[in-house]
């Protein structure tokens, strides 16, 4: 069994959809990045490479390759799964927490869709919310943070 952690942070920008979990959440700005910049999913797969003891995804998906300019992190998120299977990994189960003031969030869905793209159970997949209660860049609604960690399990 091994454990990894993973967290990201994304300000707001005008003119993009709010991505989280793979989800477009309605909502007037969206985060800035290089690809949909869905900061669950960016964390999510931290926690994978990590726990692979495989790198960060800045090393897998460099915010310079033009590949990957505007790609949904979901896509990231696959071909993270499949590192991890490579190295000879089963995704046992992933939690994680989403640092937002606004906008309300629909976490199932989140939790479904990340799921799927684990091949995983959606009881397998936590997806939580905080509200920072007003404090600090996230509780002035300049971005959104999140953490994950995920435990994998040796392939037999
Ligand atoms: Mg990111």
């Amino acid at each position: 069994m091994r454990v990894g952690i993973g967290y990201d942070l994304h300000g707001f920008v005008e003119g993009r959809p709010l991505v989280l979990g793979g989800v477009e959440v309605p909502y007037p700005r969206g985060l800035r990045g290089h690809s949909d910049a869905d900061v669950l999913t960016h964390a999510v797969i931290d926690a994978l490479l990590g726990a692979a003891a495989l790198g960060t995804i800045g090393e897998h998906f460099p915010d310079t390759d033009p590949r990957y300019a505007g790609v949904s992190s979901l896509v990231l998120l696959d071909e993270t799964v499949r590192l991890v299977a490579e190295a000879g990994y089963l995704v046992v189960n992933v939690d994680s927490v989403i640092t937002a003031q606004e906008p309300r969030l629909h976490l199932g869905t989140m939790a479904q869709t990340l799921a799927g793209r684990l091949g995983v159970e959606a009881s397998s997949v936590g997806v939580k919310a905080t509200s920072p209660e007003g404090l600090g860049a996230m509780g002035r609604r300049e971005g959104i943070a999140a953490q994950a960690v995920a435990l994998l399990e040796t392939r037999e």
